[in-house]
């Protein structure tokens, strides 16, 4: 068994799981490989640049100003779903009721669950965005964010 990173033409990075090397090239070729955030068939290999920095950076030779290695992206469970499969529909039904019971704030997203935290805007289920530092603190202050990627085949059916 073989796990590869893979990546799409819009940068989203997610595993692959393959029998050998000749069943990924066969399934890429094929376009049987998808992004499972965009739908993407145009998948490449990740270059494991990252980790031969963080090596790098560990060496004493590098100036002060690397000392400091960033710390890799959380990453987030990721499943690599096709269209027909029954997980991918429940996922899209449950997606499609999230969206049918919540209201759209947009960017406006962390002040007002703030505003609803601490019972200063009207309790209801909202959604919208948030950056990651923005979800970060909100679960600090104890506010019950829940981060939540959109299906990009809904996109399109919002508003
Ligand atoms: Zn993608």
């Amino acid at each position: 068994m073989k796990v590869f990173d893979l990546q799409c033409t819009s940068q989203h990075v997610f595993e692959g799981w393959f029998g050998s090397e000749a069943d990924f090239s066969d399934q890429l070729v094929r376009q049987l490989i998808q992004c499972p955030v965009c739908g993407d068939d145009r998948i490449d290999k990740r270059l494991s640049a990252p980790r031969l920095n963080l090596s790098r950076s560990a060496d004493p030779h590098g100036g002060p100003g690397e000392a400091a290695v960033p710390a890799r992206p959380a990453s987030t469970e990721v499943v690599l779903a096709s269209p027909q499969a029954e997980a991918t529909q429940a996922v899209l039904r449950l997606a499609k009721a999230m969206l049918e019971q919540t209201q759209d704030v947009g960017p406006r997203f962390a002040e007002e669950a703030r505003r609803i935290h601490y019972g200063e805007s009207q309790a209801r289920p909202i959604r919208g965005q948030a950056t990651p530092e923005q979800t970060r603190e909100l679960l600090d202050e104890g506010v019950p964010v829940m981060p939540f990627m959109l299906p990009e085949s809904l996109k399109g059916t919002l508003q």
